[in-house]
């Protein structure tokens, strides 16, 4: 099944309320489709979705970096040169990660409906049912808490709260949600990047101290800054978990050899794809380090992408943070995946179970 031609559209759908970190502020998803059309017209769809503050791409540059990469994959068989074609997306081009797995991810899906079969279960899956958490954006604490109160109504048990702004507010921010919620409710923190090490190991300190474990904080200090990581994992009980100090494998290796972190966050956007993220779940599982599965902004291709690479690696990828599509105000794609608030369900059509 020869690859007859690679297009790019520009995607959008609005949000049900502002994304909001310490890092940005989106009122709307927008992002890039990716079109792989093979000669008898079977076609695999793939998403990516620009986060400048974080991998330095733009809408624009993601599509350059598709045009740039599609006369080389043109014209090749998609099983036939299937490792080739991936080989030549990342030995091609030098970071562009989104657009890396964008396009891998429409190869992926045109590859597993030429062969019939789910992706999940062409990676090896066999998991269909995941659960995932919802993002509280970074906001004031009475709005914050409002939308924790009303994320638990609609039956969410595990909330990814967004802080990083000031760790005196953040503390009493979080012991304010952690009083408003049922006792039953995991929480999640993710500063993206806001404190410094110490400031980090203060405030731990004091929820610890006031009763309050997260599941994990991720990522507290800046990507760069890997001995803070294990400044603060040496005194605090609150696992560690690595988000934009994590891209791929190299990484990785780097803060698992150090013992600088408990879990790793792995995002196809930010592994360049499927291929190098089911390399980076093995790595991890190799030193008996747990996954978690995020997702940036996107919509539900790219989303979908995630969940099966979860069903592939379901040994390591135990945490599921996948809420990019209940964060939309409607599904706005037809597809046999689930998306049902907390419940997301693989079917066993063909590729990723979804289209345009
Ligand atoms: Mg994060």
């Amino acid at each position: 099944m020869k690859i007859k031609r690679i297009t790019t559209q520009r995607f959008s759908a609005p949000l049900k309320h502002p994304f909001v970190t310490a890092l940005r502020r989106v009122d709307r998803l927008e992002d890039i489709i990716v079109t792989v059309e093979a000669e008898d017209g079977t076609v695999g769809y793939g998403e990516g979705a620009p986060t400048p503050q974080i991998t330095g791409e733009t809408l624009g540059s993601i599509e350059a970096a598709v045009a740039f990469l599609s006369p080389l994959l043109e014209g090749s068989d998609i099983l036939e040169s299937f490792d080739a074609l991936i080989e030549t997306v990342h030995s091609s081009i030098k970071g562009n990660t989104t657009a890396k797995s964008a396009l891998e991810i429409a190869l992926y899906d045109l590859k597993a409906k030429a062969l019939q079969m789910p992706l999940y279960k062409m990676l090896g899956g066999m998991q269909r049912r995941f659960r995932t958490d919802i993002t509280i954006s970074l906001n004031s604490t009475e709005a914050m808490i409002r939308d924790a109160l009303e994320a638990v109504s609609r039956g969410y048990d595990t909330l990814k709260i967004k802080i990083g702004e000031s760790v005196e507010k953040d503390a009493e921010r979080i012991q304010k949600i952690h009083t408003a919620l049922p006792a039953d409710i995991t929480l999640r923190l993710d500063a993206n990047q806001g404190w410094s090490p110490q400031e980090t190991v203060k405030l731990l300190q004091k929820l610890e101290h006031a009763g309050i474990v997260a599941e994990f904080i991720e990522q507290p200090v800046p990507a760069e800054d890997i001995e803070g990581l294990a400044y603060i994992k040496e005194r605090v009980a609150t696992p560690l978990l690595a988000d934009e100090s994590v891209f791929g494998y190299r990484d990785a290796q780097r803060l698992l050899e150090m013992q600088a972190v408990d879990y790793i966050n792995i995002k196809l956007a930010k592994t360049g794809g499927i291929s190098r993220a089911l390399k980076l779940a093995d790595l991890c599982r190799s030193y008996d380090t747990g996954c978690m599965i995020g997702c940036m902004l996107e919509g539900p291709i790219a989303v979908a992408a995630g969940v099966h690479l979860a069903s592939a690696k379901a040994d390591t990828i135990r945490m599921i943070d996948l809420d990019a599509v209940s964060l939309l105000a409607s599904q706005p794609l037809p597809g046999t995946i689930r998306f049902e608030e907390k419940n997301i369900t693989l079917s066993d059509a063909s590729g990723l179970g979804i289209s345009l």
